[in-house]
């Protein structure tokens, strides 16, 4: 699951750090549980560490149980990568992209635009309004045919269902 590149770029979002996310999960997911066994097996720094741990708790995507080590009194912190989490967080992904491909469709079939020789491009009523002279490059604009590009959204729209 580590390989796939989606789950990756959600990982590295959560924790802001593209270095050491995937070889600390990486390590969580071969068994090893305690932070202080992660930084040992990775060699990476016990408080990053720790920081990704808990940034990844923060999104739900990593939990803990704390037990107390009946003779040195102290806590343990067992460590666990949830997964589902994970399979939630990509369907939720695809839902809002597949929304706004959905309200880029609509706002194509439903306006007119008009695009500058530099690109630019505006719908038909601020184009009007500037009397079809591209207000960022001062030259005219032209009618642009869109059924292309409406044409790529329901494909993507297709693929996507
Ligand atoms: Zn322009």
């Amino acid at each position: 699951m580590l390989a796939d590149p989606n789950v990756q770029e959600i990982l590295i979002d959560v924790t802001k750090d593209d270095e050491n996310s995937i070889p600390i999960i990486q390590c969580l997911l071969n068994g090893k549980t305690t932070d202080e066994e992660i930084a040992e097996e990775t060699e990476i720094r016990l408080n990053i560490v720790r920081r990704i741990l808990y940034k990844l708790y923060d999104a739900g995507v990593a939990s803990y149980k704390r037990s107390k080590d009946p003779e040195t009194q102290w806590y343990t912190y067992s460590w666990k990568f949830e997964e589902d989490k994970i399979a939630e967080i990509i369907s939720d992904k695809v839902e809002k992209f597949s929304q706004e491909l959905h309200q880029s469709l609509e706002y194509e079939e439903d306006n007119m635009f008009f695009v500058c020789p530099n690109g630019c491009r505006y719908n038909f009523e601020e184009a009007s309004e500037r009397n079809f002279i591209c207000p960022d490059c001062n030259t005219n604009m032209e009618f642009q045919d869109n059924s292309s590009i409406i044409m790529e959204l329901k494909e993507l729209q297709e693929r996507m269902s």
